[in-house]
This record gives structure tokens, sequence and C-alpha cells, in this order.
């Protein structure tokens, strides 16, 4: 069935990023005191937006410095901007989508400044033009419904005409609370835990086009 507009993920999805983000997230706070490797990081925050991580963080290592989280996403887009790794795939499969005809948007967990890097590093900036959302444009962040709902009305969509593209545990929440039907990328989740959340698992980007009817 050929929705009426496609909504993407970013991290785990069209940017391969996680690992990255992950190095990056392990250091700093190891150097707060909680040693961490990227896997932990990875395990501890899949999915998670900035707001939602500082909690977790305070919990284990007390409060943190003034201006902390702020720096962190200054230094995740400065990394970004040198270099935004692409899933395998998942660039071909966006221009594919919108030369079907199929209106696409993004909706993410990452701040706005690293979010924009991103696109632009992986050349998606102006095929997504103005409906790229981070979470810091709607009120609440996944697994919240607010992004998916706000990407929908961007493309004139009814979320239920929707489909989401997602592979976090966060995400598919955010998707199918939204009334969404998802696609799980069993990327870094696999993909008994994304089928368990709602979504139709899948591994390939190149199994996209059947999946969304194209
Ligand atoms: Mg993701």
């Amino acid at each position: 069935m050929r929705p009426q507009a496609v909504l993407f993920d970013c991290d785990g999805v069209l940017a391969d990023s996680e690992m990255l983000v992950n190095a990056i997230v392990a250091e700093q706070l190891t150097a707060l005191g909680w040693p961490m490797q990227a896997a932990e990081a990875r395990e501890t925050f899949l999915g998670l937006a900035l707001p939602d991580m500082v909690p977790r963080i305070e919990a284990r290592v007390g409060s943190l410095p003034p201006g902390w989280a702020q720096e962190i996403a200054m230094l995740l887009a400065i990394e970004m901007t040198r270099r935004t790794p692409a899933i395998p795939g998942a660039v071909e499969a966006v221009h594919r989508i919108v030369a079907a005809g199929v209106p696409v948007a993004v909706a993410s967990n990452s701040g706005r400044a690293e979010l924009m890097a991103k696109m632009r590093g992986l050349g998606l900036a102006t095929v997504f033009g103005d409906r790229i959302f981070s979470f810091e444009d709607v009120d609440r962040p996944k697994p919240w419904p607010d992004i998916y709902l706000a990407a929908a009305a961007s493309c004139d969509a009814a979320p239920q005409d929707c489909v989401v593209v997602e592979d976090s545990v966060p995400g598919v929440r955010a998707g199918m609370a939204a009334g969404c039907r998802v696609l799980g990328f069993a990327h870094e989740t696999p993909r008994g835990v994304l089928a368990a959340h709602g979504a139709t698992p899948f591994l390939a980007m190149d199994e996209l086009d059947a999946l969304l009817g194209i």
C-alpha cells in the first residue's frame, strides 16, 4: 500500500552516526566520573534526546556543570559537520521515494544544529527542505508522538496514511503513538524487539521500495 508520505528517523536510519555519537557521549561521561565505552552509551541512551539523557546522567554523577548539555550539543554538531557516514543504501532510497512522487520528511531526537549538519553531510538538506524536524521544534521528544505528527502535517498527510522508518525502541513507540505504520530497520536493535513494539522489521534499505509499494 503506497503511503501519502514517508517520515524518516535520522540516526541509525539515514546517518550511520550512532557509534560516532556514542563514542563522544562515552568520552564526556567518563570525564564526569561515569566510565563508559561507546557500546554502553548506545545501550543506555539509544534513541533518547539530550533532555531525556540529562536526568539519567545526573542520577549517576550528580549535578552536571552549567551549560554541559549545550556544550555536548555543539561538539556533536561540529563532529557531524566534519563527517556524517551514511547507512548503506539510505540516501539512494530517499531519492527513489521522492522520484516516485511520495513526500518525505525527517523527524529526529537530535538537536537542530546537529541534525542540520547531518542533513548537509548526507546531501539531503535540500531534498527534505523545510520538512526537517528536531526535538527542539516540538514540545516533547520521542517516544512522544509530537515530532511525527508535525512531520506528517508538513507533508499534508494524515498520520495513518504515513509510513515511519525507525531503528530504535523510543522511535518506534513515537511512530506508533502518532498512528503511523512503522517500518523497523533492524540495524542497532534486533528485529524481534522492534516487532514487539509494533514495527514491521526489515534488514536492508533496498527492501524499502517493496515495503512502500513504490
Ligand atoms: Mg534512530
